[in-house]
């Protein structure tokens, strides 16, 4: 049986962190298992080199960018190598090209499409450490392209999954997942299992979003632990009743600027035309409300990113003929507070246990939206973290 394991940048950031992750993988090697390793660039290098890109040329070409940028793995993955046969133990590193990790074609953010094997289980086979250059794939004119940011982590989910490995371990520099952000809640409480549902709601920075999803996909073994020490870490799986925890996460996200359009003519195709526009510009939306309006007449509130706020309130002023509204309204001091759990399916209260909290503390509620394991409201940005650790303290105790 086959495992991958994968670390990061912070866990490879120097010299002496490379050897004591080399003493992890020597300690998998000699316990007799076959072991596949992606690596990130060290510490801060991706960022390094995109600042030296900016510096020569701001608007560096998006295959440029990763020609460059798909550096910082390869070295981290020729340092192990390197690492590890001066401990006397056999491992090669290998990049995109080299194993044939076939990407779709977008620079910059492209999607795995498919991985050879052929090369990976040679090594294996003859009893090689396998290291694979994280966040990069080969487009189908052969050139190298990246992933997205953090995207090593999906790199590492996809070769367990091709490989039919037994675990895909990420280690990290925190040992696991947590309800809430331990450095901003500080009654936050690490998780042994969450299910992947959740773990996608809550786009938690421990994990690149598209690793979870890739995992759930392929019924992938996946562990998020920590690179120092040997502590178990968080086991993500198929839904399970979590601890007995109705919520298994609070999550908050201030990227967001709410847009509310009003006096809309409250007929048929009204919000059509509104989200055909932004998604002409592929502007994507998030929380979207409609009031049921008084004689014929409604208003559509709706989210998007912060970046996105300008564009899309010019697009939706210069149709305001074709749309059919009185005003628009926008506001970007606000954020958005979510509550995951995969328990909360068949809980009742808890809704209503958010909302008390919330009450209790005299925060208000903007807007709220629901999925089958999520509650998500909008707050007054500046009641941010106050409601979170409220909210948290609510049904984490
Ligand atoms: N080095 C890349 C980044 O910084 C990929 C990764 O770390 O997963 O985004
Ligand atoms: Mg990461």
């Amino acid at each position: 049986m086959i495992i991958v394991q994968k670390y990061g940048g912070t866990s490879v950031a120097d010299a002496k962190r490379i050897n004591h992750v080399a003493k992890r993988i020597a300690g998998v090697y000699n316990s007799g298992k076959k072991i596949v390793v992606v690596l990130s660039a060290q510490g801060s290098v991706t960022d390094r080199l995109l600042q030296k890109a900016h510096e020569i040329n701001p608007s560096a070409s998006k295959r440029e960018l990763d020609m460059l940028l798909s550096t910082g793995e390869q070295q981290s993955v020729a340092l192990m190598a390197m690492a590890l046969q001066r401990m006397g133990l056999p491992a090669i590193s290998l990049n995109a090209v080299q194993i044939g990790l076939e990407s779709s074609g977008q620079y910059g953010n492209a999607r795995i499409k498919r991985i050879h094997t052929t090369r990976i289980l040679e090594e294996l086979s003859k009893d090689n450490i396998v290291l694979i250059a994280g966040f990069q794939g080969v487009n189908s004119i052969g050139d190298i392209t990246t992933l997205g940011r953090g995207a090593s982590d999906t790199t590492a989910v996809a070769l367990a999954a091709v490989l039919e490995a037994e675990l895909c371990e990420i280690c990290t520099d925190v040992d696991g997942v947590y309800t809430a952000d331990p450095r901003v809640v500080p009654t936050a409480k690490k998780l042994n299992t969450i299910s992947y549902d959740e773990m996608l709601e809550m786009s938690c920075q421990v994990l690149h979003n598209r690793a979870a999803e890739m995992a759930k996909r392929h019924n992938v073994k996946l562990i998020i632990r920590s690179s120092m020490t040997e502590e178990p870490g968080t086991e993500i799986r198929e839904a399970c009743k979590v601890e007995d925890l109705y919520v298994s996460g609070v999550a908050i996200d201030r990227d967001v600027a709410q847009i509310s359009v009003l006096g809309i003519k409250n007929q048929p195709g009204a919000a059509y035309k509104i989200f055909a526009l932004l998604a002409d510009k592929k502007i994507s939306v998030d929380v979207i409300l409609q009031n049921p309006g008084m004689e014929a007449i409604t208003d559509i509130s709706f989210t998007v990113a912060k970046q996105d706020r300008d564009e899309a309130l010019e697009v939706l002023k210069a149709s305001q003929d074709q749309i059919g509204y009185k005003a628009i309204t926008n506001n970007d001091s606000l954020a958005k507070l979510s509550i995951v759990g995969a328990g909360m399916t068949t809980a009742h209260g808890v809704a209503s246990g958010m909302f008390e909290a919330l009450y209790e503390n005299n925060i208000n509620i903007i807007m709220i939206s629901t999925s089958e394991i999520k509650i998500t409201v909008l707050v007054d940005d500046h009641n941010a973290e106050k409601a979170k650790q409220v909210v948290h303290d609510k049904f984490i105790v």
